[in-house]
């Protein structure tokens, strides 16, 4: 089933931006499990090693015009006055020295900053997905149904890599912002009104180009949206790739994905454009703003050259950080949906996460299992669409078979007995005791479902197999395996156990998948075997066979079986006949 995903949220004001980032800068100081402060520090001492090389440069520029060996340090010069030092000289070589020490400590300590910094955002990114797939497996399987994989699988992967984006956006804004104020403060000290009125005009180009990140942050929804279309496309492409070919439909598949991806490139190209302007107004600007700040430097201040020479230096220096400053915000807002969806699915996954457990543990089941006035609707409106009330037992030693056509309810039934869904009316009782929300995992641990279409994992039989029981050994496996009568099969295979079985268990036939399947079952040693038309696919023989198994089992468990075949109807006690959700008919075959 799909369900459309998360709404874009309107863009933010002006002032919803700075806002939204500030917001989302903590959500990082709280994930870089206690690293802020380190990389906050780090930053700021790389900043300052910077600043004070940069005041050095004032004496020594000053020195070339006078005693060039001893050079003469006046607080006063470079700002810093206030501090009572008075004048005195160092030799050149000296002051040169320190400035190359102080270099190769900012460079050094930036260093050190990046790799913290790295570290701490590929924890964060890490701790984010880890958070929506912990939040995806502890909802109920009902609401995890109800989305379709696709866009799952588009919010733990590419979303969570934009989200990245937008940290690292952050993490460079702060590291930015830090530098550019150690500049703004080497040129206070050196000129205060210069300063100010550079401020004043990078204020003012940061303001200015708003409404273009305004746009930006518009565009970054509609890429959500697009990018969400695209993975459902790939998706549907890849999995229906066996029908397609059969109908010869898969050039008509590569056309609907061509069609989407033009559609984005035009938006692409679009938001490569948005993001063009920032840079290419604040080049002109830039420009534009030293040829003014050298006119009034000269025609309104008295700065001695060496002086002006390090202002324009810093200034350099500055511009090309505004321009990055207006391009990481940009960036940041474009990527901030992701964040939000991804934020928006994880919560709407926790408020339907399963019950915890309350009460009393869940003993095993010793007699029976009793279905009373159960019913499950998938939508309260329709006038049929789901299952019940049904009311039956099962006891432990009996095989009980469900058939009906198909939309009679049994898949539902299945999931309400397997524990998977939680059903909105009537009670499942074992041995008298109706389960509660609480215990369906308890419960699920006492239950094998076996279903038609088996799901195996691109990896060893082996690991396949301790899906079922992690902790089991080889022997195990083997017993498993003797019983299923699959054992022959995977000793034949080049690996034996240890032999992959390709992705979804392509590698083997549909019989074999389903022995390895039924092994697993076995090894979980359950109070409870599902089988759900599970032997549908395979060969009279294969049939007989496995339905002979299934018989033996009554005797350390119950089984219900949703079946068709005769061989299955044949071992069963009762056969329950489901017609639109409801139970028509209980009848007993004879033996
Ligand atoms: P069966 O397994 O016997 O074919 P199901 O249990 O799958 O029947 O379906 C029972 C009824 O519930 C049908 O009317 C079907 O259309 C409806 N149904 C099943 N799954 C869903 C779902 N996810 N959302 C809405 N209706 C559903």
């Amino acid at each position: 089933m799909s369900q459309t995903l998360p709404r874009a949220t309107a863009p933010l004001g002006r002032r919803g931006q700075f806002r939204r980032i500030a917001q989302f800068a903590r959500l990082l100081w709280t994930h870089a499990e206690g690293r802020g402060p380190r990389v906050l520090t780090l930053n700021t001492l790389g900043g300052l090693t910077e600043g004070i090389s940069i005041l050095l440069l004032v004496p020594v520029l000053a020195a070339l015009s006078g005693d060039r060996s001893n050079v003469l340090i006046d607080p006063a010069q470079i700002g810093l006055g206030w501090t009572g030092l008075g004048e005195f000289r160092l030799n050149l070589l000296v002051l040169l020295l320190g400035i190359v020490a102080l270099v190769t400590a900012t460079a050094l300590l930036n260093r050190r900053a990046l790799l913290l910094t790295a570290d701490t955002l590929s924890g964060i990114s890490n701790r984010i997905r880890i958070d929506l797939a912990a939040s995806i497996a502890g909802a109920e399987w009902a609401a995890i149904a109800k989305r379709r994989q696709a866009d799952l699988t588009h919010l733990l992967t590419g979303e969570i890599d934009r989200v990245q984006a937008a940290a690292t956006g952050t993490i460079n804004l702060v590291q930015t912002v830090i530098v550019l104020t150690v500049y703004m403060t080497a040129s206070l000290l050196i000129s205060p009104v210069m300063t100010l009125i550079a401020l004043l005009a990078g204020a003012v180009m940061l303001g200015a180009l708003y409404p273009i990140r305004q746009r930006a942050a518009r565009m970054g929804h509609r890429m959500t949206g697009h990018r969400q279309r695209q993975y459902g496309l790939v998706d549907t492409f890849l999995s229906g790739m066996q029908v397609n070919k059969a109908m010869n439909a898969e050039t008509r598949a590569v056309g609907a994905l061509s069609q989407s991806l033009e559609a984005m490139r035009g938006d692409i190209v679009r938001l490569v454009g948005l993001g063009s302007i920032g840079p290419f107004a604040s080049q002109i600007a830039t420009a534009l703003g030293l040829c003014l700040f050298v006119y009034g430097a000269v025609s309104l201040t008295d700065l001695p050259l060496a002086s002006l020479i390090v202002l324009l230096f810093v200034f350099m220096r500055i511009s090309p950080r505004l321009m990055l400053v207006e391009r990481l915000l940009t960036e940041i807002v474009q990527s901030l949906p992701a964040q939000d969806a991804i934020t928006e699915a994880a919560q709407g996954f926790r408020a339907v996460a399963e019950p915890a457990p309350s009460g009393p543990e869940l003993p095993l089941l010793r007699q029976q299992i009793r279905c009373r006035d159960l019913s499950y609707q998938y939508d309260p409106e329709a006038e049929r669409s789901g299952l019940g009330p049904v009311d039956f037992d099962l006891a432990k030693g009996e095989v009980l078979a469900v058939v009906g056509p198909s939309g009679a309810g049994k898949s539902t039934l299945v999931d309400l007995l397997a524990g998977l869904r939680l059903p909105q009316g009537g009670e499942i009782e074992i041995d008298g005791r109706a389960l509660q929300p609480g215990d369906a995992r308890a419960w699920r641990e006492q239950v094998a479902l076996m279903q038609q279409d088996v799901f195996l994992s691109h990896d060893s039989i082996a690991t396949n197999l301790r899906l079922a029981r992690p902790e089991a050994d080889e022997a195990a496996l083997w017993q498993a395996l003797e019983r299923a009568e699959a054992a022959e099969f995977v000793r034949a295979l080049p690996e034996g156990l240890e032999t992959l079985v390709g992705d979804r268990g392509t590698q083997l036939s549909g019989g074999e998948r389903q022995r390895i399947a039924l092994a697993r079952a076995l090894l979980r040693q359950p109070s409870v075997y599902i089988f759900d038309e599970a032997t549908s696919a395979l060969d009279h023989d294969n049939q007989q066979r496995i339905a002979a198994m299934v018989d033996g089992l009554r005797s350390e468990a119950a089984v219900f079986v949703v079946t068709h075949q005769p061989a299955m109807l044949e071992i069963a006690d009762r056969v329950i006949t489901l017609e639109a959700g409801k139970i028509s008919k209980i009848a007993v075959p004879e033996s």
